[in-house]
């Protein structure tokens, strides 16, 4: 039997990976969330951060999960920190995860909270992570939590072939949720659906 949150949010709104659920399940998401929040953290809802940023919600971030469609091996690349809630959820799923935040007291934070959850194979850069993560390149999935007008090239070029990138494109009122496979052949645009992120802010974003 799965928590009732489990089946309210994530089963009954299409989320069907198991490995996916059981990852959800398996996160502390009040270590994430600012201690005044804790008694909403696991309400269906993105929930406030400092610096006007946001933990997203819960269904998003299965969403994310269960389109990047991973194995269990891969190395994948977290864009936009945060609380550090989606990286963890992700550290259920693979081996390694790199996740970037450009600001340094969140990604401060989410090590914190990192650690007290005891995610050890998650590290936390500061920088811009519209330029890519060169360093741990290629990724077997690419998950980005801020909504960005255009694909940042840098984690087009990052991403392992037949691997997936995740992320919101649009602008600040409307945008997609956009799942981009690296097929043999370039780009394939697999998935669409609506939602609502913090922008993306950073120098990678007009190369293509
Ligand atoms: N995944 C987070 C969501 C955080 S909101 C969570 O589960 O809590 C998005 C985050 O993206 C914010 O913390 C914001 O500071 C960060 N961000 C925005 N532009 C960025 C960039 N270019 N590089 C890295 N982080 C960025």
């Amino acid at each position: 039997m799965r928590p009732s949150w489990v089946e309210q949010q994530l089963c009954a709104r299409g989320i069907v990976d198991e490995r996916v659920l059981d990852a959800m399940e398996a996160v502390p998401r009040e270590l994430f969330v600012p201690d005044d929040l804790r008694d909403l953290a696991y309400d269906d809802a993105a929930l406030p951060l400092s610096f006007g940023q946001t933990v997203s919600q819960p269904y998003v971030v299965a969403l994310i999960c269960q389109e990047l469609a991973l194995g269990g091996d891969e190395r994948v690349l977290d864009v936009g920190t945060g609380s550090g809630y989606q990286a963890a959820v992700l550290a259920e799923l693979v081996l390694e995860v790199h996740s970037i935040e450009r600001l340094p007291e969140l990604a401060r934070g989410a090590r914190v909270a990192l650690d007290a959850a005891g995610y050890e194979n998650v590290t936390v850069h500061v920088g811009d992570g519209t330029l890519g993560l060169a360093a741990h390149a290629p990724y077997g999935g690419i998950a980005v939590a801020a909504a960005a007008p255009v694909v940042p090239g840098a984690l087009w070029d990052e991403l392992a072939s037949g691997a997936r990138l995740v992320l919101p494109l649009g602008g600040r009122r409307v945008q997609r949720l956009s799942v981009i496979e690296r097929a043999e052949d370039g780009p394939r645009l697999v998935d669409q659906v609506p939602v609502r992120f913090v922008p993306l802010v950073g120098e990678g974003l007009g190369r293509y």
